[in-house]
């Protein structure tokens, strides 16, 4: 391509409205355009990134027996009425002229679904997986940085079908392990975490996360072994409460992601180290009102008190499945909602609204504690309290709080449980050794063991061989090529515009032509030009009248790897080569300079391997 006929509108102002470096840069360089919230167009040097980014993924699905296919963008909600989605919040719905109800599509299970249960109907048809890379909707509730969060965007979703647990199993390591080649191929530095399966449902399942310090979700991980997970899933190891005792032994990770001797199975809650108790000296008291006149919150009671948060137990008000419970954290931990509503097996669990939290505690808001709480109120607590005793909860009465509350012995705990949210320093529920430490990441693939949650919702049956019907066992996989696409530039990128790894850059080379009235100067980038294009370099030729100053600005903005310069050298038979970003120049005869870019170009490829875990 020459970039005098290129259509790349560039920005030198940042746009107010970009907040996310990936999304300034899209906007600056020319990539895309925006026409509302989270709704963008690519113009063609974004394209061309985002048809890069969809072959790698497409190459790496096809290498393990994907099929591609299209389904519908328009999706009848009968459809998903079968399995509930149709209640989704982020759902664009929409009628058509007879007043049915359409959605557009969010994901497509559903939709494969319904093909699959008309079409296959025995084991033999099995394993199956097919794929797509299509567009998405989603009316997201906050549409943020451009391309990390669209309400349309483009999805890379696989889904497969088996007629067993073992070749599930296997597929899910498959479409595991292709992620792993697809993001170092990008070039991005990714981690695989554990992590809850949302609306999605279904059992095991890995997020692929873009560590980044602008990363919307934190993930915790062990810097002994391989666990890791996000925080809405992350276990946290604790002694299990006095009273039950029972060995509880962690979930085992598969065999094919334990590496090297990172991981020791079986390594049960009475085992696990146990924190010193803080006060374990002293005797446990007896319980007294204290006034704690406007304290509402754990700091403003701490600071009256003058006693640390980790003296105070959180009693948060939800409601769970319609009904209000209470739920007790200590005072400076988080009540983690996903891994609380797995543990007690609810789907919808949120916290209770101020006029539940007064009618069930019968005080303002701010005083709600375990002791006196309205009958029939359950109450759930962190393994962590059962650690110490005389905490201080709130009174349930106004303005007041209560000392020496003990566990156990001054209020019935229905069910103990691990339901607040990991931290840096907890230790790690998979290995001895291990500290848990956290960071911010973008979630940029998901995959999931479905089960037969899918098909038993949709009637999708096969027959085994004895003649015996059941449900057909599925997985799903979606990867964001729009996002990772923003992601990329996220984790590269300099002052001076975005760094394409090379296999995602719109050009691999850049032949900027230093004054294109010179003929000899043109004559050898257009031979240089022809050249690479047969050879199959992704080449654009600057032949635009423009200072050499803002050719280059352009080419680091939109950030081509490799870049030429055809200048006054010329006369003595040598162009200048440079990688983006580094002030350095090969002077390169002219005559070698095709064969020589080709190997650039191939290894800066091969460096593209092995970046993540
Ligand atoms: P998130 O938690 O970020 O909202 P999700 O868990 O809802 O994402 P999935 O349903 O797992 O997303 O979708 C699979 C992949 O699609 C995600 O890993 C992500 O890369 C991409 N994706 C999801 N939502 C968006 C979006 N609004 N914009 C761009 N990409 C998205
Ligand atoms: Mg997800």
């Amino acid at each position: 391509m020459r970039a005098s006929q290129l259509f790349f509108p560039t920005l030198r102002e940042v746009p107010k409205e970009a907040e996310l470096i990936s999304h300034q840069l899209l906007l600056r360089g020319g990539f895309v355009r925006s026409h509302a919230a989270g709704i963008y167009s690519y113009l063609p040097l974004g394209w061309r990134v985002h048809e890069k980014i969809a072959q790698i993924v497409r190459e790496e699905a096809n290498s393990f027996g994907g099929q591609e296919m299209h389904m519908p963008v328009i999706v009848p909600k009968e459809l998903l009425d079968e399995t509930g989605r149709s209640a989704v919040p982020v759902l664009f719905a929409l009628k058509d002229k007879n007043k049915r109800d359409f959605f557009l599509g969010f994901t497509h299970e559903e939709v494969v679904t319904d093909i699959i249960r008309s079409s296959v109907s025995s084991w033999k048809q099995m394993p199956l997986y097919l794929y797509q890379i299509q567009t998405k909707a989603r009316d997201e509730p906050r549409p943020r940085g451009g391309l990390i969060r669209g309400r349309e965007f483009t999805m890379f979703d696989g889904y497969s079908f088996d007629s067993n647990e073992a070749d599930l199993d296997n597929i899910y390591q498959a479409n595991y392990l292709a992620y792993g080649r697809i993001f170092d191929r990008c070039g991005l530095e990714y981690l695989a975490v554990e992590a809850d399966p949302g609306a999605i449902g279904g059992s095991e399942n890995h997020e692929f996360m873009l560590l980044t310090a602008q990363g919307e979700d934190t993930v915790l991980r062990c810097d002994s072994c391989t666990y890791a997970a996000n925080a809405e899933r992350a276990e946290v190891r604790q002694p299990p409460p006095p009273a039950e005792g029972k060995t509880q032994a962690s979930q085992a990770l598969p065999d094919w992601l334990v590496t090297e001797n990172a991981l020791r199975e079986g390594v049960t809650l009475d085992t696990a180290p146990r924190p010193e108790a803080q006060h374990g000296g002293e005797s446990i008291l007896t319980p007294e009102t204290v006034s704690t006149p406007g304290a509402h919150t754990i700091q403003e009671v701490s600071d009256l008190l003058n006693l640390g948060a980790e003296r105070l137990i959180k009693t948060i008000i939800c409601v769970a499945g319609g009904k209000p419970v209470a739920v007790l954290v200590r005072g400076d931990r988080e009540l983690n909602l996903p891994k609380f509503a797995r543990f007690i097996g609810e789907k919808d669990v949120e916290l209770a609204d101020p006029g539940v939290v007064t009618e069930v505690t019968k005080a303002p808001v701010g005083f709600a504690g375990p002791i006196g709480l309205s009958a029939g109120v359950p109450i759930y607590a962190d393994n962590e309290l059962a650690l110490d005793k005389n905490y201080v909860v709130g009174a349930n009465a106004p303005d007041a709080h209560l000392l020496n509350v003990t566990p156990g012995k001054d209020f019935t705990v229905g069910k103990w449980g691990d339901i607040r949210t990991a931290v840096s320093g907890d230790c790690c529920p998979r290995c001895d050794a291990g500290k848990m430490s956290d960071a911010r990441g973008i979630e940029v693939g998901h995959i999931f063991k479905l089960g037969t949650k899918y098909s038993k919702d949709m009637n999708a049956l096969f027959q085994d061989v004895a003649g015996g019907k059941h449900p057909i066992v599925m997985g799903c996989y979606g990867l964001g090529v729009s996002r990772t696409m923003a992601a990329a530039i996220e984790a590269h990128h300099d002052e001076n515009g975005i760094a394409w790894p090379i296999s995602i850059a719109p050009y691999e080379v850049a032949i900027v032509v230093a004054n294109v009235k010179d003929e000899a100067m043109m004559a050898a980038a257009k031979d240089l030009y022809d050249s690479l294009n047969a050879k199959k370099v992704d080449v654009l030729l600057d032949d635009r009248e423009e200072r050499l100053g803002v050719k280059f600005k352009d080419m680091e903005l939109i950030g081509v790897p490799i870049q030429v310069i055809i200048g006054k050298g010329l006369v003595e038979g040598v162009v200048e080569v440079g990688l983006r970003g580094s002030r350095e120049r090969q002077q390169i005869n002219v005559k070698a300079a095709s064969v020589n870019l080709v190997s650039m170009v191939a290894e800066l490829k091969e460096k593209l391997t092995g970046n993540g875990r």
